[in-house]
């Protein structure tokens, strides 16, 4: 099978990452990359490479999408609490008549 050198997605080709030590510890500890032995790059099937680029293509659309709807329900709750406080608004006026 055909094999593709891509830059480690782990270390982001710098062979090594940085840890926090601990939760109580923020002090930030050098790792050597485990995934691709400090290598920085790593050999993966093609298929594999070729699948792994679909899957993210498919997942930002779909986060896209999600992000989209978010937005428009979030719209929909500023138009209603627009409305709502010009409601208020106008009792308000009411009132002090
Ligand atoms: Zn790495």
């Amino acid at each position: 099978m055909e094999k593709t050198k891509i830059i480690c997605p782990r270390c982001r080709g710098n062979g090594y990452i940085k840890v926090l030590a601990s939760v109580d510890n923020p002090t930030e500890m050098t790792h050597q990359c485990p995934q691709c032995n400090s290598q920085g790059e790593i050999m993966i099937d093609e298929t594999r490479f070729k699948n792994i680029q679909k899957e993210r293509d498919l997942l930002s659309v779909a986060h896209i999408k999600k992000l989209e709807e978010e937005i428009d329900m979030l719209r929909k709750q500023k138009i209603y609490l627009q409305s709502q406080l010009r409601k208020k608004n106008d009792t308000k006026t009411e009132q002090t008549k």
